[in-house]
């Protein structure tokens, strides 16, 4: 079988996905989801012109010729606080006491802060004065309406990742809700004979389900919803009838094992029989190597793409990486990746021809301010240790490796 080229195999998954319909989700809900459609204000922000500053409201020509040494003194006619509009007016000579954010009163044009002023005696009918110690300018500390965001101003655009900022742009402008495509629900399942989960005894020749465990918390840590169903013998209908259920629910399915070579390698059959444009890919990647790809029928017309990565824990998650995670981002209606950074390697990154690209465990240090990638650990694809302690793949070209010092791409495991 001829090795497909990693870029490839991507197109053809990104091909076969696209993002889900739009839904509304609460503000609060929708952190790391991304916007179906642009976003324009139907309010303006702030809503009204108001105070930057605690101090006084004043009409800026009363303050001419005020200082330290010879404080303006002015009459104070109210209190103007943030949260109501008392509908104050401010004549010559006089000044109303605002606080920060309180709407600008009827008269006045700028605001001399609290820190310039000084207290004063109350005049000879016993009307309350205070001394202002600086001259200000017309427009001093008056913020504007809509001078963040002015109605009909579109906010942002679609395709933006909810940040918390943007979250907070959102409720600026008044909305509860943002329109997303939803957070993909993705359902994991581990296929093997030989499996037995963390707790249990284990009896000769079993091994410990480990890529569930993996796969569920990455997912979780990608900003996806991950659905735990279970491990599946190495059984064609087992196997099937786990899919099917789960393609009911869930908007993708990850399985782990069962994509190789093996005589008892029933995911690839399965989806085979499923799904008549099923791929089962062998990509031109050292770990990693095959894959096996379909999309189901979830009912209602739901197309339910299945990622079959291979079963050994460090290909599981270097094939998640690589494949998975790009389709589940374009589920998300996310950029699909995974994006490249430049790094130096700070050791050989040996290797031999192979006609592979290898993916190589690396940890990062930042060495005068240039990210510097060193081995992690046994590069095996059964040695997740070293996969537990790397920060990121070191991308190497087929041929006979990077030299100490030379540059070498990777791909953050985040
Ligand atoms: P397979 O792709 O099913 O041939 O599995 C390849 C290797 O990965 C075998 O050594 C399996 O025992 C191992 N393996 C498969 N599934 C898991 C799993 N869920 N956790 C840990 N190792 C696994
Ligand atoms: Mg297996």
């Amino acid at each position: 079988v001829p090795l497909l080229p990693l870029d490839d195999a991507r197109a053809l998954l990104l091909d076969a996905v696209e993002p889900l319909p739009p839904v509304g989700v609460p503000l609060a809900a929708a952190r790391g989801l991304v916007l179906a459609g642009d976003v324009v204000a139907a309010e303006a922000v702030p809503p009204f012109d108001n105070t930057a500053m605690d101090g006084w409201a004043v009409r800026a020509a009363d303050t001419a010729g005020a200082s330290e040494a010879e404080p303006v003194v002015l009459r104070v006619v109210g209190t103007q606080p943030a949260g109501i509009d008392r509908g104050l007016q401010v004549g010559p000579g006089e000044v109303v006491r605002i606080m920060t954010g309180a709407p600008f009163p009827d008269g006045a044009d700028a605001v001399v802060m609290v820190e310039r002023s000084v207290a004063a005696p109350a005049d000879a009918d016993g009307a309350e004065q205070v001394g202002l110690t600086a001259e200000v300018a017309p427009g001093q500390h008056r913020r504007h309406a809509g001078d963040d965001v002015a109605v009909g101003d579109r906010v942002l655009d679609a395709g933006t990742v909810l940040g918390p900022p943007a979250l907070g742009v959102l409720a600026s402008v008044g909305l509860a809700e943002a329109v997303v495509h939803p957070r993909p629900r993705v359902g994991v399942l581990s296929t093997g004979d030989e499996l037995v989960p963390p707790g249990r005894p284990l009896l000769p020749g079993q091994i410990r389900d480990s890529n569930r465990v993996v796969l569920l918390a990455q997912l979780e840590a990608d900003g996806f919803e991950a659905v735990d169903l279970g491990a599946a013998p190495d059984d064609e209908a087992a196997v099937e009838r786990a899919l099917l259920e789960a393609a009911g629910t869930c908007d993708a399915l990850c399985t782990s094992g069962g994509v190789s070579m093996g005589d008892f390698d029933p995911v690839k059959v399965v989806l085979a029989r499923l799904a008549p444009e099923a791929r089962w890919l062998q990509i031109a990647i050292k770990p990693a190597k095959p894959f096996a790809f379909a999309v189901l029928d979830g009912g209602g017309g739901r197309r339910v793409p299945v990622l079959g990565l291979p079963g050994n824990p460090v290909s599981s998650l270097v094939s998640y990486v690589l494949l998975a995670r790009p389709a589940l981002r374009r589920l998300a209606g996310a950029p699909a990746g995974p994006t490249t950074l430049a790094a130096v390697a700070g050791e050989p990154l040996g290797r031999h021809p192979d006609g592979k690209v290898h993916y190589v465990r690396v940890r990062s240090a930042v060495v005068d301010g240039v990210r510097v990638v060193r081995g992690s650990g046994g590069q095996g694809s059964h040695q997740l240790s070293a996969l537990a302690h790397a920060d990121a793949l070191a991308v190497v070209p087929d041929g006979d490796g990077i030299a100490a010092g030379a540059p070498v791409e990777v791909i953050e495991l985040g």
